[in-house]
């Protein structure tokens, strides 16, 4: 990956209610060339810039101003989406330290190599579209930065640029794909992890396989209690039916797939993966930190991004945090059943709901 790191960009020490009302970012895209070859990488330009006469916020992990950690981009091949395979992290709900601030007036751009997130192995034309959700924030932060996430959240998204490309092999991901995971069915592995902090995965580890029990025999007795729609939204059959399948596939990869859980992880959240790669697990350094069971607990981690392998759930991160999860259930009930932290919620049941 090729960034372009930006220096002196933080948020403002103080800020005043109000400055954030105006709908002002506006991001844009480009290429260097419209045809790559087999031996070109796949480097797109960003630039997000503030048009409007106030700051404008918006959330790090939203941006390519740094190691990328989100799908940031929209890819289709000859029409079909093309699907994300970069890391999902669990982060906390985001504060004040988490956005950047735009000054009116302000352009920052940066430079991403895509092929190392999304399959272009594959020969074909290509469309590509910088497009995050949830991606500015407006005036529901208050002063201490601490009630960024209650409100629904609005999208950012550039135009799509289009570009034929050579498909070869290896690029970015592809080249970067394990072989299928080894290991016994139902087994824990560790890489770079103390004795200490194995003792503690294999206590999450069953945390983890008793919030997924648990969360099975709820959703096995089709029950439609509050526990159900606090995480996941007004019922339909279809969007239950879904969710009941997203925790047997928990259920039976925590007590039937062989897991390698990675503790050489520094950063500052909870934990990451990358969906393609089942059943590695990286956790960072609130893991460590986090309760074994209950509100993003260890146990909790472990279902959140269990979720996230295409071949068990396939989830996205839409929000992070209790009470953005809780809004999108009401807001939008489609992405609450496609959010890791709705199952871990769910999972976690902390306080429990009937
Ligand atoms: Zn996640």
């Amino acid at each position: 990956m090729n960034l372009k790191h930006l220096g002196g960009f933080a948020l403002a020490a103080s800020f005043s209610l109000g400055a954030f009302a105006a709908d002002g970012l506006t991001a844009s895209i480009s290429m260097d060339k419209r045809t790559l070859g087999a031996s070109d990488d796949v480097v797109v330009h960003v630039t997000l810039t503030n048009t409007s006469a106030v700051p404008q916020y918006v959330l790090k992990w939203h941006t390519p101003f740094g190691e990328i950690e989100e799908s940031l981009f929209d890819v289709t091949r000859d029409g079909a989406k093309v699907a994300y395979e970069g890391l999902h992290a669990k982060r906390p709900a985001p504060t004040a330290a988490d956005y950047y601030v735009i000054q009116p007036g302000k352009s920052y751009k940066a430079t991403v190599e895509l092929s190392q997130m999304y399959n272009m192995s594959i020969s074909g034309d290509y469309t590509i579209r910088y497009s995050t959700k949830s991606a500015k924030l407006f005036s529901n932060a208050d002063p201490s930065g601490r009630a960024f996430d209650k409100k629904q959240p609005d999208s950012l998204q550039s135009d799509a640029l289009s570009v034929s490309i050579e498909g070869t092999l290896p690029r970015g991901a592809i080249a970067k794909a394990p072989a299928d995971p080894v290991g016994l069915a139902g087994s824990l592995s560790f890489s770079k992890c103390t004795a200490s902090q194995q003792s503690t995965i294999t206590s999450a580890k069953s945390a983890a396989q008793n919030m997924s029990n648990d969360a099975n025999g709820y959703l096995g007795a089709n029950k439609t209690g509050q526990r159900y729609t606090k995480w996941f939204g007004s019922y339909s059959s279809s969007r239950y039916s879904t969710v009941k399948s997203h925790f047997v596939a928990i259920k039976d990869a925590f007590d039937n797939k062989p897991i390698t859980v990675d503790c050489s992880c520094k950063k500052s959240y909870y934990a990451y993966v990358y969906p393609t790669q089942p059943y590695k697990i990286y956790v960072c350094n609130a893991f460590w930190s986090a309760p074994m069971t209950g509100t993003d607990s260890k146990g909790g981690t472990l279902v959140h991004e269990m979720s996230h392998f295409n071949v068990v759930a396939g989830t996205d991160d839409h929000v992070y945090g209790q009470s953005g999860a809780a809004s999108l259930a009401i807001s939008n009930p489609a992405q609450a059943i496609d959010n890791a932290d709705s199952h871990e919620y769910f999972g976690e049941n902390t306080p429990a709901l009937p």
